[in-house]
Order: structure tokens, then C-alpha cells, then sequence
């Protein structure tokens, strides 16, 4: 279909207009929004979609102030759409006011910026442009005074308010406004350097800096490794009693069960385990792969790669290495087109019966369990497996670096029963698994395309309100691994991420409690 042709994908967070949708989307909606019109064989284009994608993902918590939407004007059916907007040519972004009228023809962006930051305050500068209707979700975006906090808690019902002290230039008490915008307990204002009352009164004397303000005038210097957007970001995200809107509040795990009878099975959240691990191995070649009676095609190939890499760098208790050895030689030798699951199932559950050799039945979760049994569990498996299967081939000498990402993308593709999942992840793996040419560039593959999956499931209802959607790992975590460039934005410190996973996911960090 022409969606599929252009240079976006439903994984991209991006609205695609169609003839269909075009009015829903644009017309009196209660969000803003950024249309780029483009056409997909134009090289522009082409060069400035990842911009684009990545600036949906920066601007992700926006959304219900701001959204983006891209056209793809080269597609037949699309033609009138773009000719109704008099686009002669491409890229072009427009910013449609919210509860825009039929007949509204959007603001151009002239000249726009080619880079994600540049884009992000261009739509700010827009935004503030706004006249009345004024999108409802979104926030005050204008600098607050003295005399308006002296009210501010008898007409807000939030616990906490983040003042972010700044520079009449500086974009960050905007951007964090609306970057807690889907957040409840929680309102952020920015304050000018020239706010002379509040700036003695509170001592401040870096810009930016971020206070958090409480009723009767108490106050608090946020504390984070730099003063800059992403680092408050994530400390007011996880400031007590904020929580995602729409999210019931995190339960403690105190009397909590992981499913009818199990109890729930204390854990380190900074720790990988082998329960998990075997857990995962169970349902997926007990129970997934189990639901394909005769496996043929493609999905032999896929299950022979994945039992190949797992026998290959599981880093297993000899028992569990015993049955994927004896169950790889045995799946390697079957010659034919098909095989049936019940023949696999037999050497699965090794009934040779040597006492050495077994994969345990059934599930523990650990560090997969979740707040409630429809959450996290299998998914969370999944991921850590292949996290530590990417670490563990990094130890051989001459591999394939692209082994274990295939393995996986294949398993995916054939057996992974969250369907549309195995569709993002397809698109992923389509876009960029080709330029993963080392054995680490796979393991940052991986680590990077699971942040994406992360970004885009925030607030989600998968999402579980007790392990919230981050980008992995936060800076309490390892703080080495975030610093910001010489603008401000945040970077990712590659080397410093690169050691950190290679420790996280490494054999002998993985626990070993709970094992049967
Ligand atoms: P998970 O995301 O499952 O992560 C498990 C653990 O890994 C975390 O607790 C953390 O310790 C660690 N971790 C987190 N981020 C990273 C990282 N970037 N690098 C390394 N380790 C990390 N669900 C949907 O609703 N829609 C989808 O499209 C979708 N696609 C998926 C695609 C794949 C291939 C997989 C395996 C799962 C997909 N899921 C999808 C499920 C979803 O990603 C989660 O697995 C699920 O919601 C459970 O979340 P969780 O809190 O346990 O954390």
C-alpha cells in the first residue's frame, strides 16, 4: 500500500494523513499539529526522515499538545490532499493550530532547521504564537512571577512544582513543561533570571537550575548530574507521588502475588536472573513454539538459528546446556522440509531421561515479575534474553555479528505471539540491523532499538505503573553512560553504555536465586 511505500511506518509515532483521515486529524482537533508534506522519491526527504522520526520521538510526551503527521504527496491517492494545501514543494512542514478550521491552509515553516533541536524550539515558538482556543492540554508556557505563585497552589491541585530558573533564550522550563505535560502531581513553570524577588529569595545563581516549590514557600534545589532538559526529565518523572496520568499510583509489592498462588519473589531491579532466563526458554519452546503443529519453511530455519545461538552462548547451568546441546545436534540433523512440534517436544523434554539433561518445566518470574499477572512476564524475558545472548557473543572469537539479532529477528517473525510487536520490530530490524557490522555494534543495536520500542510504549497500557517505560539504563543508574553536548541536549556516552551492558548482561553478573 502507498503507507508502506512512503518513509514512514506505524512504529514511527508519526500520523499518517490519508484522504481518509486528513480532516479528523486537522480540523478543530485539541492538539496542535506539524504536517510534513513530502514525496517519497525526493532526496530531501529521504535525507530528512530520520530527523523527522527522531523528532517524534523527542517530542513524544507532547502529544496532546502537539502531534506530528507526515503525507507522502507522491502517492496517487494522496493528490488532491496535497494540492489542497498548494504544496509545490518537498519537504514542507506546516503547524496547524489547534481547532483549525475547514479552509485553514497551516503556517509554513520557512527555512526550517534540519536538526531535532532546532525543530523542537521552532514548534515552541509556534505554539506560543497561539491565539485563543489555546490547545487545552498544554500548559502555561510563559515565564511565572512572584505574585502568581503566591496563588499557585489554591487554584493547581499538585503536590509538587518544578521552577525552572533560566535565561529569557533558554527553551529547557518549556521544553520540561511539556515533557511532564501527561504527568499528574506534577506542574513545572519557568522563572526569568530577571524574576529579581524570586531569585534572591531562593538563592539562585546558576541558569538553568531547577527548584521544586511547596506551599507556605518551603523549597528544594533539584539535584541531577547536569543542569540541562533530559536530567530533570527523569528526576521529576520519579518524584514521589508522580505518576503518568490515567495510571493507577504504584502498589508496593508487600503482599502482592505474581499469579493465583505464586508469592511475590523479593528482587535487586538492577540485576539480571537465571529464572527468568529458564523461564523464557520454557515458554517459548514449550508454549510458543508449541502452537505451530508442524514447523516448515521459514519457521524451521527460524527455530534452528535460535536453538543453534542458544546452544551456542546460553550462558545455562550445565544441565539446561546439556539439553540445548542434545536438542541442536538433533534439530540440525533433520534434513527434510517440516518437522513436527511433537517430535521436537519428545527431545525437548529429553526422553532419553539421562538425569544431566533438562530444561525445567514451568515459569518463575523474578526480575520479570510484575505489579499485576497481565503485566511484564514473558516480553521482559524476551528482551533480557536476547540482551544477554548479544553480551555472551562478544566473547567469541570469529562470529557473525549480526548472528544473534538474526536469530532473534527470525524467532520473532515466526513464532513471537504479540503480532503487531513482531511488526515494529520487523520495521526496526528492516531500517538499521543492516549496518551492525561488530559484535558490539550488536549489543548497542539491540540496547538502542529496545529504547525505541521503550519511548514508544510510555503510558501505554501495557506499561506496568510499578516499572515505568525510561530510557535504559536512568543516570542513577549508571551516570556515566548520559552527558549532554556543548547545546545542551543530552548524548548518550557510547563507550561508557557499551561497558556498562557488557557488565549488566555478563554470565557472571546473572543471579542465580529462586532456580528450582
Ligand atoms: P521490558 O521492556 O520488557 O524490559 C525488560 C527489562 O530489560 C527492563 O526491566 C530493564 O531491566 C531492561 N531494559 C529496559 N530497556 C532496556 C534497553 N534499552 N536495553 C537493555 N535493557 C533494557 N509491547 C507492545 O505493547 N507493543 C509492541 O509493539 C511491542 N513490541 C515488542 C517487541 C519485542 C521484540 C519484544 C520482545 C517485546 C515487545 N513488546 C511490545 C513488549 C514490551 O516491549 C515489554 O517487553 C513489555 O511491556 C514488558 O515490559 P517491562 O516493563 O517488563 O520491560
Amino acid at each position: 500500500s502507498a503507507v508502506e511505500a512512503g518513509l514512514y511506518t506505524a512504529s514511527d509515532q508519526i500520523v499518517q494523513l490519508t484522504p481518509g483521515n486528513v480532516e479528523s486529524v486537522l480540523l478543530n482537533s485539541t492538539a496542535a499539529t506539524v504536517v510534513e508534506f513530502y514525496a517519497s522519491w525526493c532526496g530531501h526527504c529521504i535525507a530528512f526522515s530520520p530527523v523527522y522520526k527522531s523528532l517524534a520521538r523527542d517530542l513524544k510526551e507532547w502529544k496532546p499538545a502537539v502531534d506530528l503527521a507526515a503525507v507522502d504527496c507522491a502517492a496517487e491517492e494522496n493528490r488532491k490532499v496535497c494540492i489542497s494545501y498548494s504544496i509545490r514543494g518537498y519537504p514542507t512542514l506546516k503547524f496547524f493550530h489547534a481547532y483549525s478550521k475547514a479552509g485553514s491552509a497551516g503556517k509554513p515553516f520557512r527555512d526550517f532547521p534540519r536538526d531535532v533541536r532546532g525543530l523542537r524550539h521552532k514548534i515552541i515558538d509556534q505554539l506560543e504564537t497561539h491565539s485563543e482556543p489555546w490547545p487545552p492540554a498544554c500548559p502555561p508556557l510563559e515565564p511565572t512571577s512572584e505574585a502568581e505563585l503566591d496563588s499557585f497552589f489554591e487554584t493547581n491541585n499538585v503536590q509538587h512544582l518544578a521552577l525552572i530558573f533560566e535565561e529569557a533564550q533558554s527553551y529547557v522550563g518549556r521544553e520540561l513543561t511539556l515533557d511532564l505535560l501527561q504527568f499528574e502531581n506534577i506542574a513545572v513553570r519557568r522563572v526569568l533570571n530577571t524574576e529579581e524577588g524570586l531569585v534572591t529569595k531562593l538563592g539562585v545563581t546558576e541558569f538553568p537550575s531547577c527548584y521544586l516549590y511547596y506551599p507556605g514557600g518551603n523549597f528544594t534545589r533539584l539535584k541531577v548530574k547536569v543542569e540541562a532538559r533530559t536530567f530533570y526529565s527523569y528526576a521529576l518523572q520519579r518524584l514521589r507521588g508522580v505518576v503518568r496520568s490515567g495510571k493507577p499510583p504504584p502498589v508496593t509489592t508487600d503482599g502482592l502475588t505474581n499469579s493465583t498462588e505464586d508469592p511475590w519473589r523479593p528482587f535487586n531491579r538492577s540485576r539480571v536472573y537465571m529464572a527468568d532466563l529458564e523461564s523464557t526458554l520454557h515458554y517459548s519452546l514449550r508454549m510458543e513454539v508449541a502452537a505451530h503443529t508442524v514447523i516448515k519453511g521459514e519457521a524451521l530455519i527460524a527455530l534452528k538459528k535460535y536453538i543453534a545461538v542458544l546452544a551456542e552462548y546460553f550462558p545455562g547451568r550445565p544441565v539446561v546446556m546439556n539439553l540445548l546441546k542434545s536438542v541442536n545436534s538433533w534439530l540440525q540433523n533433520q534434513i527434510g522440509g517440516e518437522i513436527s512440534y511433537d517430535a521436537f517436544k519428545e527431545i525437548l523434554d529429553n526422553s532419553a531421561q539421562s538425569p544431566d539433561t533438562a530444561l525445567p518445566e514451568g515459569v518463575r518470574w523474578v526480575g520479570c515479575q510484575g505489579s499485576q499477572p497481565h503485566f511484564r512476564r514473558y516480553p521482559c524475558g524476551v528482551w533480557t534474553l536476547f540482551h544477554v545472548l548479544t553480551v555472551q557473543a562478544t566473547n567469541a572469537e570469529e562470529s557473525d555479528p549480526q548472528e544473534v539479532l538474526y536469530a532473534m529477528r527470525k524467532y520473532v517473525h515466526s513464532f513471537f505471539g504479540c503480532r503487531l510487536c513482531a511488526e515494529h520490530f520487523e520495521n526496526m530490524a528492516r531500517e538499521s540491523m543492516m549496518d551492525v557490522d561488530t559484535l558490539s555494534s550488536a549489543v548497542f543495536w539491540l540496547w538502542s532499538s529496545h529504547n525505541r520500542v521503550n519511548n514508544r510504549l510510555a503510558g501505554a497500557l501495557s506499561e506496568d505503573p510499578n516499572f515505568p517505560k525510561i530510557q535504559w539504563p536512568s543516570p542513577e543508574m549508571c551516570p556515566a553512560c548520559h552527558m549532554v553536548k556543548a547545546n545542551g541536549d543530552h548524548q548518550w556516552n557510547k563507550d561508557q553504555a557499551l561497558s556498562f551492558l557488557l557488565s549488566y548482561f555478563s554470565s557472571s553478573s546473572i543471579l542465580k536465586d529462586y532456580l528450582e
